[in-house]
């Protein structure tokens, strides 16, 4: 398989190759999704955009759909076709916790600096 994505389409593209180090602290990242997430500008207004967010084995763990991914990770390197089940599971599962706005407040200030040097 030479995609790099195990999952992509409109809503979620999953990415676990050439995954950047985390902004926050330097750590490896585990993988990066890159999801639709809108928000309310300040008339109340749907505003569409792209978000992407790193897992991060130190800062993710705070959130407990990314603790579980980081643990599938500890326990077993490579996505095999047993897990990519449950791994495509608990990414659903990470990105709705992210989209509910449970975001730590130092990866949105890391995302940010990203977004204005042009990574984003
Ligand atoms: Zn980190």
């Amino acid at each position: 398989m030479t995609d790099p994505a195990l999952l992509s389409d409109d809503e979620l593209v999953i990415k676990v190759v050439d995954v950047s180090d985390c902004l926050a602290c330097g750590t490896p990242g585990l993988l990066l999704v890159r999801y639709k997430h809108s928000w309310k500008n300040h008339i109340g207004d749907d505003v569409p955009g792209i978000r992407e967010t790193l897992l991060c084995p130190q800062c993710s763990r705070q959130n407990s759909a990314a603790a579980e991914l980081i643990a599938l990770f500890a326990v077993d390197e490579k996505m095999s076709l047993e897990n990519v089940d449950t791994f495509g599971g608990l990414v659903v599962a990470w990105v709705e916790s992210l989209r509910l706005g449970s975001v730590d407040e130092e990866l949105l200030a890391a995302e940010h600096d990203q977004w204005q040097r042009g990574a984003l």
